[in-house]
């Protein structure tokens, strides 16, 4: 069974081979280090973003500006095709109110699930890539999830994504690629990934462009980007810069105060 290619899609509206990749794309820190990860590794890239109800639309305006910035970049600006939106506003409305989509406090119930825990979320990020990336002609799914600073959130565990490759595959007949650069990396690492990749420009980027906050704050600009600064979303960014930083200094790097 020959399966890598889209027979119900123009030849014309196809990567030319199946190494284009499709990265679940949503604005903020992890996914636009995905994205220039992806940049920097396949000849064709697209991007899909998700509305799915979310307290704030600040994440959505910055992929458009990162869009085109990265369009504009020496060697990858060339590799970078369409981006996509699906709205998922109405499945995830039928779903449990969450910190995310609903004006409630920020909780972590011992042994229990953050309050900003979407049921589904990436399970169904995944499955709107594929369904895209079918059409397509795209391999790969390339995804920002991360175990390192585990958050709680069991649809971005390893085994759940490896778990729903197959699924995938099986369920399209396809040999879809889910990959996840920042599975085994901290924030720090991270920021680091970003440095590596684009250097100062792409560290710039990350900081000035990308948005991370829960609550959508984007009014103060500190070290490590813009943020409420105390929302656990920033605090996790807040303490991988710093971390990053000391790394650097330690490594040999201009030390930073
Ligand atoms: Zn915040």
């Amino acid at each position: 069974m020959t399966a890598e290619t889209s027979p119900s899609l123009p030849v014309g509206e196809r990567s030319e081979n199946g190494e284009g990749a499709l990265v679940l794309f949503s604005g903020g820190q992890d996914s636009t280090t995905c994205l220039m990860w992806a940049l920097a590794r396949y000849p064709r890239v697209e991007t899909v973003g998700f509305s799915y109800g979310q307290r704030h639309a600040v994440e959505l305006a910055c992929r458009e500006r990162i869009r085109t910035r990265l369009a504009a970049w020496p060697g990858w600006g060339e590799r970078l095709g369409p981006d996509h939106l699906l709205d998922l506003g109405a499945l995830f409305a039928a779903g449990v109110p969450t910190s995310l989509t609903a004006d409630l406090p920020f909780t972590q119930p011992a042994g229990g699930l953050p309050s900003t825990f979407v049921p589904g979320r990436n399970l169904l990020f995944f499955m709107g890539a594929a369904i895209i990336a079918f059409r397509r002609g795209l391999r790969r799914l390339v995804g920002g999830m991360c175990e390192t600073d585990f958050s709680g959130y069991p649809d971005c565990r390893d085994d759940t994504l490896k778990a729903l490759q197959v699924a995938l595959n099986l369920g399209m007949e396809r040999r879809f690629m889910i990959e996840t650069p920042l599975m085994w990396r901290d924030k720090a690492d991270t920021f680091a990934l970003a440095d590596e990749l684009g250097g100062e420009a792409g560290l710039a980027l990350i900081l000035e462009e990308t948005h991370t906050c829960y609550l959508g704050e984007r009014g103060m600009r500190h070290p490590w980007g813009y943020g409420c600064g105390a929302c656990p979303a920033c605090s996790l960014r807040a303490r991988g810069f710093a971390l990053w930083e000391a790394r650097r200094g330690g490594a040999g790097g201009a030390p930073t105060a």
